[in-house]
């Protein structure tokens, strides 16, 4: 039964993590997206969201040439 506890939690976090990584920086503005840690997403605070990057690129993101997005 623990085992099946340490599955689940373990399932769960994994989940939580690849959510995290797959969420950037994008600035409605110039359509440009960072990455989280980026210097450029940390100065960027009236026109950027956090959304997926996937929606980035279907908005017509375009990954930031410092970062590259990730
Ligand atoms: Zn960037």
């Amino acid at each position: 039964m623990k085992k099946i506890i340490c599955l689940l939690i373990l399932i769960g976090l994994n989940l939580s993590v690849s959510a995290i990584a797959d969420t950037v920086v994008y600035n409605t503005k110039t359509g440009k997206y960072h990455s989280i840690g980026c210097q450029w997403a940390k100065k960027c605070t009236v026109n950027c969201i956090n959304i997926d990057r996937k929606q980035a690129k279907a908005r017509g993101g375009v990954p930031c040439k410092v970062c590259g997005g990730y």
